[in-house]
């Protein structure tokens, strides 16, 4: 049945003569040569090499990814392997023709695909069905080619089809166009008329037109026996049909002489197709091997390319992972650097910060040492000034003139005095040298005390002062006496400066209690000419005085420092509200522990006055004569005699030749200080009373004194009050009476 082998070998010589100029490639130069040389090879029936070739067209197309040469490379296998009888890849390989050629703008391949696909099916199995679709469309696209043959040839297939399939009326208006284009053939190429002639003679033959069939069976077997190495199967058909013919007109003899004239020609043709397919087989062994060692090259080549993709992915994984490193290695690199960069900037810093710190902590230490020493030394002489003014108005002898003058020496020297105290406890307080002692008080003895210490100043401003408080408050609270004193007198004090003929309150308001701990707020409030609104910001600052801006009082610009330092030290704050010639309101408010103690130091001191004369026998040792003058008549008005040693160890010549009841022991002085003599007297006399004289703060030097074997300690400038105090709470100690 494969008729249609040896038409395709005839257009297919011609199907390559345009494509090389369609194309200015370079390349392609080299594919057009591929693929005329395979289709040579495939004409000299050297089908291996032809299929070869045609495989490389087909890579070579697709390395360039060019659809016109993959349609022909794609044809050209197709072709090949429909002839060495591989039905299947030629069929798949001329589909893909197909699918190639539709992409492509010229359309001149495809009819021959068409034509190849219809034989295929065809000589497969014989799917007549699909192979008329395909011959169709071959024709359809073929009528209108220059070169007629190329339209002959398809025509012809597609009438034979339809024969085969015994669909004659079909058939009938495609043999009228082969017989129409018939005499255009030339007389060259007489295979296509030979196939005419025959299928001419089987249409009349069917239709009983007995002659006319004769007559082209005649003609049709005159061009066989000229063709008939390119075509001895022709032969066998005519045979076949003309015997079909006879068969049924009933003339048996030429029937059967037919039929033995086609059987030795199918013997023939058996015999050719014996040859052949021997040869096809070695091909197709050929062929298979090729096919299975370019499979594997190509899965070799897939593998290659995938390790080569995965590579690739490795390689570029790998250098972004690089990159980051090596970014995080700069970055961590470059704050390395500048860490340590910064951190030496910093460790100089730091340095100069610790050379800055010391060099201020020393200079504030040289401050203080300064401020300290100072008001130390102004301290003496202050108490010098008003001892003897005192004693001078105590006289009561000078004119009422010179009492006049005494009273504003006396005052200048107590406020020169109440100065220095100040500068002194700024500065203690600035250098922490203040430590906050807590201890049980009664806050109605020590608000109680502490306002009739002011009873003689609000008297002379003819103010009114008055105490407000709760009486739930509880009788002792641990609370540093000392400290809330030094507040409370700054602001009383304050409120008394600044006040005429007014009120002045201290209230001591209980703000919440439990079993172990109380809230106070304590508030001084005054009916005074109060602070106007723009000094406000200023009054706590040191040295600020609004008052004296404005008006003509009296003061350090120290007190409210003081107050809100001292404050500050236990977690507490000042807090104010002031109406200009309405008065003002100061309050703060305490956290206190409550104190279960029965008995407590309590801040009201004895202060009733003593008027009995002690007659004790004092040694004073002392080497300012200011000093000496002032004590010596301080002690004469108590009514005590005394003895007067220039230094320690005069003094200490004196206890040793007579009796003394108590010593009044200055501490600096020269050739043997106060502290020496000491622990030299009680190397010998334990029992005499050493009391200290001292400019300085008692707590200052309270612990050296008393481990030098002094008893007591008195806070220079001495009066009157403070020092019988003391020496009656000294001499009771020791069992003696008062006389
Ligand atoms: P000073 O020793 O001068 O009183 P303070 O630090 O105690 O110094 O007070 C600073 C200023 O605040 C005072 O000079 C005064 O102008 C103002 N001030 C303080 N308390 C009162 C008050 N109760 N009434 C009016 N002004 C006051």
């Amino acid at each position: 049945m494969r008729k249609n082998i040896v038409f395709i070998s005839v257009f297919i010589i011609s199907s390559f003569i345009y494509s090389q100029n369609d194309l200015g490639y370079t390349k392609v130069d080299s594919l057009d040569v591929l693929l005329k040389t395979s289709q040579k090879l495939r004409t000299e029936n050297n089908m291996y090499e032809a299929l070869e070739l045609a495989f490389k067209a087909v890579t070579y197309a697709q390395n360039l990814n060019h659809n016109h040469y993959l349609s022909h490379a794609y044809f050209a296998m197709g072709t090949i392997q429909y002839e060495i009888i591989d039905y299947e890849n030629a069929k798949a390989h001329m589909l893909k023709a197909l699918e190639y050629s539709e992409k492509t703008d010229s359309k001149k391949l495809l009819p021959y695909i068409l034509q190849g696909l219809a034989n295929i099916y065809y000589d497969d199995n014989g799917d007549y069905e699909n192979a008329l679709i395909y011959y169709k469309k071959g024709v359809e696209l073929a009528k209108n080619k220059v070169h007629i043959n190329n339209y002959q040839i398809p025509l012809n297939n597609l009438i034979w089809t339809y024969m085969d399939l015994g669909k004659f009326d079909e058939a009938a208006p495609y043999l009228k166009e082969a017989d129409s284009i018939d005499k255009l053939i030339p007389d060259s190429i007489q295979l296509g008329r030979t196939s005419l002639y025959l299928m001419r003679a089987r249409n009349y033959a069917h239709h009983g037109d007995i002659e006319s069939a004769k007559e082209n069976f005649e003609k049709t077997f005159k061009l066989l026996e000229e063709e008939e190495k390119y075509w001895l199967k022709g032969k066998s058909y005519f045979y076949q049909y003309r015997a079909e013919m006879y068969q049924d007109i009933k003339d048996y003899p030429n029937a059967l002489k037919d039929l033995k004239e086609l059987q030795k020609n199918e013997r023939k043709v058996f015999e050719n197709a014996r040859v052949k397919d021997q040869e096809i087989t070695k091909i197709r062994f050929k062929v298979d091997e090729y096919e299975r060692e370019l499979e594997a090259a190509q899965r070799e080549k897939l593998l290659l390319l995938n390790i080569d993709k995965n590579n690739k992915v490795i390689i570029y994984i790998s250098l972004i992972c690089l990159l980051l490193l090596i970014g995080t290695v700069f970055f961590y690199y470059r704050g390395y650097q500048s860490k340590k960069k910064s951190s030496e900037t910093l460790r100089l810093k730091n340095i100069e910060l610790n050379k800055a710190k010391s060099a201020a902590e020393k200079l504030s230490k040289i401050k203080s040492q300064f401020i300290s020493t100072i008001s130390h030394e102004l301290r003496t002489p202050l108490y010098g000034v008003i001892g003897i003014s005192s004693l001078l108005l105590e006289n009561n002898k000078g004119s009422k003139n010179d009492k006049e003058l005494l009273s504003s020496l006396k005052f200048s020297a107590d406020y020169l005095l109440n100065l220095v105290n100040k500068v002194l406890k700024i500065s203690k307080i600035d250098s922490k040298k203040t430590e906050l002692v807590q201890t049980p008080t009664s806050l109605l003895s020590l608000s109680k005390n502490i306002l009739r210490s002011f009873e003689y100043q609000s008297k002379e401003k003819q103010n009114e002062l008055l105490l407000e408080y709760n009486n739930n408050i509880p009788n002792l609270v641990h609370i540093d006496s000392l400290w809330v004193s030094e507040i409370l007198i700054n602001l009383i004090g304050n409120a008394i400066k600044f006040t005429e003929k007014g009120k002045i309150w201290l209230r001591v308001i209980l703000k919440y209690i439990d079993t172990k701990k109380v809230r106070i707020q304590f508030e001084v409030e005054d009916t005074g000419i109060g602070i106007p609104e723009d000094q406000k910001e200023y009054i706590f600052e040191e040295f600020s005085q609004v008052g004296s801006v404005y008006d003509n009082k009296q003061g350090t610009g120290l007190g409210l420092s003081i107050v809100k330092n001292l404050l500050q030290r236990m977690d507490s704050k000042i807090h104010f509200e002031s109406n200009k010639n309405i008065g003002s309101k100061f309050y703060f408010v305490l956290n206190l522990r409550i104190c279960d103690q029965l008995n407590a130091v309590s801040g009201d001191a004895n202060d009733s006055e003593i008027t009995t004369s002690l007659g004790f026998k004092i040694l004073i040792a002392e080497d300012n004569k200011i000093n000496q003058l002032v004590t010596k008549n301080l002690l004469k008005s108590i009514g005590c005699s005394c003895c007067i040693a220039e230094n320690g160890s005069e003094a200490l010549q004196l206890l040793k030749e007579q009796p003394f009841d108590l010593v009044l022991m200055d501490i600096n002085m020269p050739i043997l200080d106060g502290l020496t003599a000491t622990k030299k007297i009680r190397e010998f006399d334990q029992s005499t009373p050493i009391i200290a004289l001292t400019a300085s703060e008692l707590s200052e030097v309270e612990d050296e004194c008393l481990d030098a074997g002094m008893n007591d300690l008195v806070n220079k400038p001495l009066n009157k009050v403070d020092l019988k105090e003391a020496i009656l709470k000294n001499l009771k100690l020791n069992n003696h009476h008062i006389k």
